[in-house]
């Protein structure tokens, strides 16, 4: 593999007339943190949906760990595999209890056996402060829970990349640090991460680099303190005088 984790060129993405991606360069280097800010309704959660093809872009390119996914022979299920989504609510399986939202995609999709996805998925739930909710069901969870278990889920099928929609946002505050806590940790531990947030804290202390989107472009990119501390386009500064 190369250093580069995520290539985006040119991405555009329309719904009928509505053109949400206008043209959208990014490159991700392995191991990088890389937050998406931006006003709700600039197209963040779509691209952010566009580079593991869950909506198929209009125009341009997306490759993810030099497979490219916008190619129409790409084996776009075994690609995903490799990568990672938490989403702002929690999705897990409310039938299930915590163990087996971990274990189900890796036996059905990575044909683990149960000892072996048991294994996996005891070791993640480690990682995420978890162990002791492994037989709880998602019901008898907090959000905060909840999201750290979604997130110990998508660790347990061995991601090279991981994305993460507003993971936070639909947390009570007090619920807020420790799922930010554990994707600290992960990106102290070398995990390449796109994170759409509006957590600028988390932005400017984590991030390798923070871009700042608007009307279906990136308007700003730069390291963190640069986008975040010393914005220099007029719409960055609107946005973050709002949202600071
Ligand atoms: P953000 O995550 O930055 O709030 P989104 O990517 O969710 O923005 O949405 C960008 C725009 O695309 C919005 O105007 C939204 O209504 C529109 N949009 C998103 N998904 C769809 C869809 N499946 N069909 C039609 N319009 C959509
Ligand atoms: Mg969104």
């Amino acid at each position: 593999m190369t250093d580069i984790a995520v290539e985006i060129t040119g991405l555009k993405k329309a719904f009928g007339d509505l053109e949400v991606l206008r043209g959208i360069d990014l490159t991700v280097e392995r191991g990088n943190v890389v937050c998406i800010i931006g006003p709700s309704g600039s197209g963040k959660s779509t691209l952010l949906r566009c580079v593991n093809l869950l909506e198929e872009p209009t125009a341009g390119k997306v490759v993810v760990n030099d497979v490219e996914l916008t190619d129409p022979d790409a084996d776009i299920d075994k690609a995903r595999t490799g990568i990672g989504m938490v989403f702002q609510g929690f999705n897990l399986f409310s039938h299930l209890n915590v163990l087996n939202n971990l274990t189900v995609a890796q036996r059905k999709v990575l044909g683990r056996s149960a000892a072996e996805a048991t294994g996996i998925a005891r070791r993640n739930l480690e990682r995420v402060g978890l162990s002791d909710k492994i037989g709880a069901m998602p019901a008898q969870l907090s959000g905060g829970q909840q999201q750290r278990v979604a997130i110990a889920r998508a660790l347990s099928m061995d991601p090279s990349v991981m994305l993460f929609d507003e993971p936070t946002s639909a947390l009570d505050p007090e619920l807020v640090g420790d799922v930010l806590t554990v994707m600290r940790q992960l990106a102290d531990e070398g995990m390449t991460m796109l994170v759409v947030t509006h957590e600028m804290q988390f932005a400017r202390e984590v991030a390798d680099r923070v871009l700042f989107m608007d009307g279906g472009v990136v308007v700003e990119e730069g390291p963190a303190e640069q986008v975040i501390g010393t914005p220099t386009q007029e719409r960055t500064k609107t946005f973050l005088a709002r949202v600071l």
